[in-house]
């Protein structure tokens, strides 16, 4: 038999997050305490009247196949969430529901993109984008930003890197991994650029709920009728209604666009789970109470790291203004982020993820998703490790 990859899967890389995890997880298994920062999502259980919802549907046997684009009552629930919060109209044939915000990230870039195309992809970038890209048939283009800028590409930068040959811009504020959020006027200079050089833009807003420091979420559709009609917006109910395992997406498209991605999703996965979407729709029809408390649990937290991680020598970490990860800059310590981390963990069982993964080696990424008790013990344990590597 001839084993031989298929050059579409072949091209991929293997996900460090999910390596850095493994290793993690094996040696908590043998019985070892190790301190997690890796987590992608949030600490919390899904709030409980959704739960309700789902578990109502399913004892009434709500579980056979629905239309494969999701519920109708659900995608107009969605168009709703849009004109409420986001000021945007949508008619409920252009929301997809998917299997997932990955999924519906995954479904625009194979709807739009293809070979001989360029993708714009800001860095550091969530690392699933540049390996659907490639998944696709198009070729990725990073555009690398740093701390000193909080991570936010300029439109001169932009405007540079556009090509003939570039179809799509991904952005995504707030950011994971750096909790970067761009300002509303730097948002609109960004979407000025690719409405002017008629670029998509795929705009990953997941994190839209969660913001700090009075940080606010405009998406980059609603600055004119031709930013909408460039811009696909994926979205989803993993992190601001904690559903990371329900496997519940969506995104808003202009009407061709969301046709294509209608038709890969009929012939690729069908619909969401039927009585999951019952679920989803209590989530979004119902009170975001549940989100005060998160928040304000969450940013106890970030400022506690902030401010710890920059009293650690050879550390420095702008703050976060949105999400739930902090991205300090490691490189004063001498190490690159993949021996840092294999180190950090080999001496003090501190799992933190390697910014290589997401294509900036001076940095970690850290998660804030996790107990006060564990950052503590968790960053103590950086502090000394940090303090050994001067010795
Ligand atoms: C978590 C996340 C998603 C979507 O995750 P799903 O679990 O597939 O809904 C999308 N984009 C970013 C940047 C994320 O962090």
């Amino acid at each position: 038999m001839n084993y031989e990859i298929s050059q579409r899967a072949a091209a991929l890389s293997p996900s460090l997050t999910l390596a850095i995890d493994a290793k993690a997880k094996a040696m908590k298994a043998a019985g070892e305490d190790v301190v997690g920062f890796g987590a992608g999502e949030p600490d919390f259980d899904t709030p409980q009247f959704i739960k309700d919802a789902a578990d109502k549907a399913l004892a009434a046997g709500f579980t056979k196949y629905t239309p494969s684009s999701g519920i109708p009552e659900l995608r107009q629930a969605i168009a709703d969430k849009f004109k409420r919060e986001n000021g945007l109209t949508y008619k409920p044939s252009q929301i997809i529901v998917s299997c997932g915000g990955k999924h519906s990230c995954y479904n625009t870039i194979l709807a739009t993109c293809q070979e001989g195309d360029e993708v714009l992809i800001p860095a550091p970038y969530w690392l699933s984008y540049p390996e659907m890209v490639k998944l696709a048939g198009a070729r990725p283009v990073i555009l690398p930003t740093t701390d000193r800028t909080e991570f936010k590409v300029t439109p001169a930068q932009l405007r540079a890197a556009i090509t003939p040959r570039t179809r799509l811009l991904i952005f995504n504020s707030p950011s994971n991994p750096t909790g970067s959020v761009y300002t509303p006027d730097e948002v609109k200079a960004l979407g000025d650029v690719c409405v002017e050089k008629n670029v998509l833009i795929m705009s990953d807003e997941i994190y839209e709920h969660l913001l700090y420091d009075g940080a606010v979420h405009k998406s980059v559709a609603s600055f004119s009728t031709a930013h909408q009609e460039h811009t696909i917006i994926v979205h989803g109910f993993a992190k601001a209604w904690s559903m990371t395992g329900w496997r519940l997406g969506f995104l808003a498209a202009p009407e061709p666009i969301a046709k294509a991605i209608d038709a890969v999703q009929s012939h690729s996965t069908s619909n969401p789970t039927s009585f999951a979407q019952k679920g989803a729709l209590a989530a979004i029809t119902g009170p975001m109470d549940h989100l005060k408390t998160w928040l304000a649990e969450f940013d106890k937290r970030r400022r506690f790291a902030h401010a710890k991680l920059n009293s650690i020598p050879g550390i420095s970490c702008v703050n976060a203004r949105g999400a739930f990860y902090l991205f300090p800059n490691i490189s004063g310590t001498g190490l690159k982020s993949t021996d840092f981390c294999a180190k950090l963990l080999e001496a003090e069982k501190v799992a933190a993820v390697p910014g290589i993964a997401f294509g900036a080696d001076d940095y970690l990424r850290l998660s804030y998703a996790t107990s006060m008790a564990n950052l503590e013990k968790g960053l103590e344990r950086i502090e000394r490790f940090c303090k050994s590597l001067r010795k």
